[in-house]
């Protein structure tokens, strides 16, 4: 009988190779297969070497190569033929990534693992537009939010009232398309129209682009600059530092 393997549930970190974990850098190298999202982008998946097994989960954006059931299957399938098998996620797998729901089944069944986090582009994609998602002047809490991609779902399940009164930064992935509906519950709920709002894509990468503007102007500006997953929105004050601080310019 073959020993079972085991799984690594890692983050990529948000797209710089440099900011991927030094133990994710060590598994990548390491690992008989890597099971990999596009999140991580080219540069990263770049590193996997020619000899690993590669498996393309590809839930990206919509585009479902694999079903996540059939994902879960292939990372049980593999661990249980004796590999050493890294799962490998944009960010943090534990943020919005489903890590928790993969990590879920591999306990049931009985598939040891390690998760290995990773810096979520939520702190690192406003990082380097100059936004510190907290600031002592101004914004002393910050929460994470899905904003969805279905137009098609009427109800988002956040309570907007509450985060329209929200006195901290508030760092909506996903919902690029739901732009004008979530800023449209911001306002109907009393968020100051002027409250500053960017829109960070590709956060860390070459091609990162940060678009500046408020929560009455920001969904048209969107609009006017195509834009596009992934990308993070970040409201709050801290948005001002922006000015301050300058973008970082990634090179690789
Ligand atoms: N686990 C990931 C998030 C997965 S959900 C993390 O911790 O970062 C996917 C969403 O993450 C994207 O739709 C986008 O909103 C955000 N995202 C991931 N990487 C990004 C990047 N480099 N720049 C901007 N947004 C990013």
């Amino acid at each position: 009988m073959t020993k079972t393997g085991k799984v690594y549930l890692a983050g990529s970190g948000p797209g710089d190779p440099d900011l991927l974990t030094v133990k994710a850098r060590r598994l990548i190298d390491e690992a008989d297969v890597v099971v990999y999202d596009q999140l991580p982008g080219k540069a990263i998946l770049d590193l996997i070497p020619a000899k690993t097994e590669k498996i393309d989960a590809g839930k990206y954006a919509g585009n479902h190569t694999l079903a996540q059931d059939e994902i879960n299957a292939v990372i049980v399938l593999k661990a249980k033929e004796g590999k050493t098998v890294l799962r490998l996620k944009g960010g943090d797998p534990y943020v919005f990534g489903r890590g928790g729901e993969e990590a879920e089944e591999l306990v049931k069944a009985g598939i040891p693992f390690e998760v290995v986090p990773g810096i979520t582009s939520a702190v690192a994609a406003p990082a380097y537009a100059g936004i510190p998602i907290t600031h002592r002047d101004s914004n002393s809490m910050v929460t994470f939010i899905t904003g969805h991609e279905d137009p098609t779902k009427d109800e988002s399940g956040l309570d907007w009232e509450l985060l329209a009164k929200f006195n901290g930064t508030l760092v909506i992935f996903m919902g690029v398309k739901m732009l004008a509906r979530n800023c449209g519950e911001l306002l109907k709920y009393g968020m100051d129209p002027k409250m500053p709002v960017a829109l960070i894509e590709r956060g860390t990468r070459p091609d990162q682009r940060v678009t500046i503007g408020t929560l009455d102007t920001i969904s048209k500006l969107a609009e006017e600059r195509h834009v596009k997953a992934p990308a993070l929105t970040v409201i709050g004050k801290v948005v001002n530092l922006h000015d301050i601080l300058g973008e970082q310019i990634v090179k690789w």
